[in-house]
C-alpha cells in the first residue's frame, strides 16, 4: 500500500524532529496534501496508526491538510483552480503545464511534549518532499 510506505517516511521524519527538540511524545501530526498527491485520506488515517505504533508517535493525532490543485496560465498571466488536475485554463482555454500546487505530500508541523510535559509545536521553515 503506497499510504503505508509514505507514512513510515513521515513517521522517520518526525521522530527524527521530535528527538531533535528533545520531545518525550508526539501529541498531533500535520500533513499537507494535495488534492492530486493520489493519497486517501482514510487510508492514510489507517496507515498512520499502524505506522505510528510502538513509537513516541503512537496515539497522536493526525491532522490533514488540504491543499487545492491550482494551475497558473502564462497567457492570461493567472492562477486558476483546476479540480481533478485538469488544467485548462478557464479564460482562454489555454492548457497551463504549470501546476502551482496540488501534488504536496509534506510533514506541515509536529505537536510534541517536552520532558517537562508542556506541549510544544515544532513547524519545519523547509518543507520537503517524500521520496
Ligand atoms: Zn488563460
Amino acid at each position: 500500500m503506497h499510504e503505508l510506505s509514505l507514512m513510515e517516511a513521515v513517521r522517520e521524519q518526525a521522530l527524527e524532529q521530535a528527538s531533535r527538540h528533545g520531545a518525550g511524545r508526539i501529541v498531533a501530526i500535520t500533513l499537507r496534501i494535495g488534492s492530486l498527491a493520489g493519497v486517501e485520506p482514510e487510508a492514510l488515517r489507517f496507515a498512520f496508526t499502524v505506522v505510528m505504533a510502538d513509537t513516541m508517535a503512537e496515539g497522536a493525532r493526525l491532522v490533514i491538510e488540504a491543499v487545492p490543485a491550482v494551475c497558473f496560465c502564462s497567457p492570461c498571466g493567472q492562477p486558476f483552480p483546476a479540480p481533478g488536475g485538469n488544467c485548462e485554463c478557464p479564460r482562454c482555454g489555454a492548457i497551463s503545464l504549470e501546476l502551482l500546487q496540488g501534488r504536496e505530500l509534506e510533514l506541515r508541523s509536529l505537536e510534541v511534549e517536552e520532558g517537562s510535559g508542556q506541549p510544544v509545536v515544532v513547524s519545519e521553515s523547509s518543507a520537503e518532499d517524500f521520496p
